[in-house]
């Protein structure tokens, strides 16, 4: 995700780190030096292009090379990075943690974005003059500090069954949704150094091989139709878009010269909170990272208990997803590695379900 914590609007949230980067590049044939001012601003990281393909010189055992400002990806480097496993019999127990929005039923004015750059497309909340949705009260966080929803994408995988950057004790899911918030004290995502991301696991309807582990066997996994509508709407449509400025046969992706993805988007749609959430809101929480350049260890993850499910049209909408230069999205899936850090997990949660779906369906 989190372009950046998994598009290129994540990889921008790299505001004003206030350390010493030294000059590193990315070896290899599609390598290049990046310019740096050594601020890691918004303007400082536009030009650095990275990649889910684990054979890539811009892969993910490679990102803290393409740029200095990506140092933390860099494995051992941080404290806290995501993705973990979550281990649930490791979790502590603190059934006051919680967290409230300012209306999850209404849903508010968003756009579909997709770079074509095989990242996991947006489905991105509207600017200034629209609605926005607040979330607060969130664990590890200041009291009254109010985060904003900025996006809601989609994780994937090349294997079927194993799309999610998070897995539930080693188990992983064929797709993983993030709704990504930043403090509302800043005045977009980009500049915000207070992320807070919430992930739902998401299943396919009707496939005979459903995750199976302890952790959520009295889930009720609810089929999730409005966020199934946008994926079939607007993933199965990508294939409309050209995604080239320059489409000559020798252009590749890396080739600046040549090829500057175009973000198509603009195609209206409403969205809420309450689309992606499940039936049971019961949550592990944890302090992470940005799952996608720079990495910054500024997120504050809840990761819901139980998943929903979508139907196997949007699944595949999703997969197959173009990607600049003639591949799709499933080619080398949208997920970061499996971080080793061992971090402390909260649940809010026992036995019991905790809160309800609020919104009617
Ligand atoms: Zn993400």
């Amino acid at each position: 995700m989190l372009r950046g914590m998994c598009t290129v609007a994540f990889s921008l949230a790299l505001v004003l780190l206030n350390v010493s980067v030294k000059e590193v590049c990315c070896f290899g044939s599609q390598g290049n030096c990046l310019p740096t001012s050594n601020k890691c601003t918004v303007s400082d990281i536009k030009d650095a292009r990275f990649t889910y393909d684990e054979d890539s010189c811009h892969g993910p055992e490679n990102w803290y090379k393409v740029h200095s400002c990506w140092y933390l990806c860099e494995e051992d480097r941080g404290s806290r990075q995501s993705p973990i496993d979550i281990e649930t019999e490791e979790a502590t127990t603190d059934k006051s943690l919680t967290f409230s929005f300012s209306d999850v039923c209404t849903r508010v004015d968003a756009e579909y974005r997709n770079c074509g750059s095989g990242h996991s497309p947006h489905f991105e909340v509207k600017g200034s003059n629209n609605k926005k949705i607040y979330l607060s009260d969130v664990p590890n966080t200041p009291p009254n500090t109010k985060y904003v929803l900025d996006n809601v994408h989609i994780h994937v995988g090349q294997e079927e069954d194993e799309g999610s950057e998070h897995s539930i004790d080693d188990t992983f899911w064929p797709m993983e949704a993030h709704m990504v918030f930043y403090d509302s004290k800043f005045p977009s995502l980009g500049l915000a150094n207070s992320l807070v991301a919430m992930m739902v696991m998401i299943e396919i309807d009707g496939s005979p091989v459903a995750p199976d582990v302890e952790a959520t066997q009295d889930c009720d996994v609810r089929f999730a139709s409005h966020l199934d509508f946008l994926m079939r709407t607007h993933f199965g449509n990508s294939d409309e878009y050209s995604f080239f400025e320059d489409d000559s046969d020798d252009c590749t992706f890396y080739d600046e010269e040549c090829v500057k993805p175009k973000c198509e988007g603009g195609e209206h749609l409403k969205i809420s909170p309450s689309d992606v959430l499940p039936s049971d809101w019961s949550f592990y929480s944890y302090r992470g990272s940005l799952t996608s350049p720079g990495c910054n260890e500024i997120v504050e993850w809840i990761a819901l208990k139980c998943p929903i499910k979508v139907s196997s049209v949007a699944f595949n909408a999703l997969r197959n997803i173009p990607v600049n230069g003639g591949s799709t999205l499933q080619t080398h899936g949208t997920r970061r590695p499996i971080q080793s850090n061992e971090l402390p997990i909260q649940k809010n949660f026992d036995k019991e379900k905790t809160r309800q779906h609020p919104c009617p369906k």
